[in-house]
């Protein structure tokens, strides 16, 4: 499938995900067995190219988190693979995956509860740079200035806590410490979702910013399809851990094809109130990845379900328009 969704432009992939599957086994009883596995992400594909950000957009539960987090290898996966530059990142070990760590690198939703609250904010973007025994403290201190006024802190901010700083300020702080080890491809994972909307705009900008000066790529994990829009050049949207679509960000805001994107579409607020547009209100909740729906994962929910093949069979990835892939039986 990652073949079939591959971009095909001229970059170079940066990033191959290959039917990357993860499962957490339920256990219970006194013996604490494993009664069920929850189906967080199953047979998930796709490229990244270098210097690209791709947006993973879904439901809160959907297996976004869990994707990003396997490919670091914070989560070991089931089955799949990771290639990273192509080397294969699931297997390495010791030394190489310590290595391999510096070139990818994570910023978390709740910078806060990442940072020591003993420790002032210069130690803790100097962190990464004395486990991986990088510089002179004299180097790694002018390293951790130049981060700071990067991300549009103060010098004297390095010597200050974190409880000491807002939730716009604590997340450029987690920017800086992820800069630190000078990563190729970051992995941002709802990293302005608890920011208020005016502090969103400017921590996206700084992003993006910085994606420029220092030829970052990104894959930008959020539910919020208007922040997706703004900082994507590509999106893939998720529903109960598989991708149903990705496709150009132009292309598949203008044209959503998967029923699931164009109901995640019709919630976007217009700023415009002479544009009237029509809600796609979906029926019930998201099905629990504990027991997911058979065939079409939608179909319990999906507005043109087709009875007599939608429950019965999974759809495949299909190259819809160029370079934009759908799976749903619709476009069969
Ligand atoms: Fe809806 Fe069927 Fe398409 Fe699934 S495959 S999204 S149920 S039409």
């Amino acid at each position: 499938m990652s073949e079939l969704i591959a971009d095909r432009n001229c970059k170079q992939d940066l990033v191959e995900v290959k039917h990357l599957v993860k499962y957490f086994p339920v256990r219970s009883g006194l013996r604490q067995r494993i009664t069920a596995w929850v189906q967080a992400v199953d047979d998930v594909s796709f490229t990244i190219k270098a210097g690209e950000t791709l947006g993973l957009v879904g439901e809160s539960g959907c297996g976004k988190t869990t994707v990003g987090r396997t490919i670091l290898r914070l989560l070991e996966p089931n089955s799949g693979s990771v290639y990273f530059e192509g080397q294969d990142v699931l297997s390495l070990r010791g030394p190489e995956l310590k290595v391999m760590r510096r070139s990818m690198q994570i910023i978390f939703q709740d910078p806060y509860s990442s940072l020591d609250p003993r420790k002032q904010i210069g130690e803790c973007i100097a962190e990464g740079l004395h486990i991986h025994k990088i510089g002179t403290p004299s180097e790694r201190r002018n390293t951790v200035m130049e981060l700071i006024r990067k991300v549009g802190l103060e010098d004297y901010h390095t010597k200050r806590f974190p409880h000491e700083f807002s939730g716009g300020q604590r997340q450029r702080i987690g920017i800086a410490r992820a800069l630190a080890l000078q990563p190729k491809f970051i992995i941002a994972d709802e990293p302005v979702s608890a920011l208020d909307v005016s502090i969103q705009a400017q921590v996206l900008n700084l992003l993006r910013t910085l994606q420029d000066d220092f030829n970052l790529t990104y894959l930008f994990i959020a539910h919020n399809m208007s922040v997706i829009e703004h900082i994507s050049d590509r999106v893939a949207v998720m529903y109960l851990g598989k991708i149903v679509e990705i496709a150009q960000t132009r292309e598949l805001f203008n044209n959503p094809l998967h029923p699931y994107t164009v109901a995640l579409l019709s919630a976007v607020p217009v700023p415009d109130p002479r544009l009237k547009k029509e809600r796609v209100i979906l029926r019930g909740d998201v099905p629990s990845p504990l027991n997911p729906p058979s065939g079409c994962r939608f179909h319990p929910r999906c507005p043109q379900v087709m009875h007599d093949i939608c429950p019965i069979k999974e759809p495949p990835h299909k190259e819809v328009e160029s370079d934009h892939w759908v799976a749903c039986w619709l476009y069969e």
